[in-house]
């Protein structure tokens, strides 16, 4: 059966043409910097990001992870979002492996942080207090709904940060989904931080992989942990090799699953039996919850869906994200529309 697979885009697969890339790449021991076709990656990462030297790293995670291990040392504190997938999703790294604590304050609906919690948040010079390092923000803010950061905001929160001696990390998973809400450039969303991590594997389609970006200092010492946590790969310009045509092909193309998500939205709207979040989709990302009389639960419908050829994934008891990417065409989002109809035809 030719699964509809909308509960992520992380169940992306290679596209052919990344295929043929992967078997053709060129490759060296990265470990010695030698592999070509990640120096390639991480050049060409960099250059759109507007940063000195890009990473390759195995994960989102991991980018991350490193990015906190570089700006801070054990006993620091970095400020967080109380929704942010560092905080909620990366089992805890920061603090078990890097001995960092996490400050948290609450997002605001619309994935942002109020400048007055972070500011609050900066801890004074006292021999009783971790010292704050670090503030690190999420765009597009994927527990917020996908909304999407602006460069105002974004801006804002590098002044706060820098004016106090802290640095700011951008997990931008999904950085190039934010930009192509905003038709900009990615670069005009990357510039005000001091890093950034992406993921190639999301909407970008490749098979594996993240780019953390920064200056050459900073990646330098990146670079030196992510060897510690066993990051440090040989040959592995066969993943990277997608991680180009990601970028290269992929980054300029994600408005279209935008426009699909909304219709989408549209549909499901339409059909009755769901309440769209306010605003949603920002970018490519769905999230309902069921009207208040439909007597069955989410799981339940996710079943209904999956006897229907339709993966879909619930995020609570009556909560669902359903999330379009390159794999989901038009004839698809109509599929799963027809589908939802069906089903709460079914059920109410
Ligand atoms: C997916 C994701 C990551 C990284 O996840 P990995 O699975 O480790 O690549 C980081 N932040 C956000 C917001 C994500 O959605």
């Amino acid at each position: 059966m030719d699964w509809i697979d909308i509960r992520s885009d992380t169940v992306t697969v290679p596209t052919p043409e990344m295929r043929k890339a992967m078997a053709e790449a060129e490759v060296g021991d990265d470990v010695f910097g030698e592999d070509p076709t990640i120096n390639r990656l991480q050049e060409l990462a960099a250059g759109m990001l507007g940063k000195e030297v890009g990473l390759f790293v195995t994960s989102g995670t991991m980018g991350n992870l490193l990015a906190v291990l570089t700006h801070c040392a054990r006993g620091d504190e970095t400020i967080l979002g109380s929704q942010c997938h560092t905080y909620m999703y990366e089992a805890g790294g920061i603090a078990s492996l890097g001995g960092v604590t996490p400050f948290v304050v609450p997002n605001q609906p619309d994935g942002t942080l109020s400048l007055k919690d972070v500011q609050d948040a900066i801890r004074p010079l006292d021999d009783h207090f971790p010292r704050t390092r670090l503030v690190l923000m999420e765009n597009t803010h994927n527990r917020c709904g996908g909304v999407p950061l602006g460069v105002q905001y974004t801006r804002s929160l590098a002044d706060l940060a820098h004016n106090n001696g802290l640095g700011l990390h951008l997990d931008g998973a999904r950085i190039f989904n934010a930009a192509a809400a905003y038709e900009i450039n990615v670069a005009d969303l990357t510039g005000p931080v001091d890093s950034v991590t992406f993921c190639l594997s999301k909407g970008l389609c490749a098979p594996v992989g993240s780019v953390l970006c920064g200056s050459s200092d900073f990646i330098r010492e990146a670079r030196r942990i992510r060897k510690q946590l066993g990051g440090g790969m040989r040959q592995a310009g066969v993943i990277a090799a997608a991680g180009i045509i990601a970028l290269e092909k992929m980054s300029g193309r994600l408005a279209e699953d935008h426009i699909r998500a909304k219709r989408l939205a549209d549909g499901l709207a339409a059909a009755g039996g769901m309440v769209l979040d306010p605003g949603s989709p920002h970018t490519n990302m769905v999230f309902a919850n069921l009207e208040e009389h439909v007597q069955v639960g989410a799981m339940q419908i996710v079943e209904m869906f999956k006897q229907r050829g339709i993966l879909a994934h619930e995020t609570g008891l009556r909560r669902f994200r359903f999330v379009i990417h390159y794999w989901v065409d038009d004839l698809a989002v109509n599929k799963i529309i027809q589908a939802w109809q069906d089903i709460y035809q079914e059920i109410k």
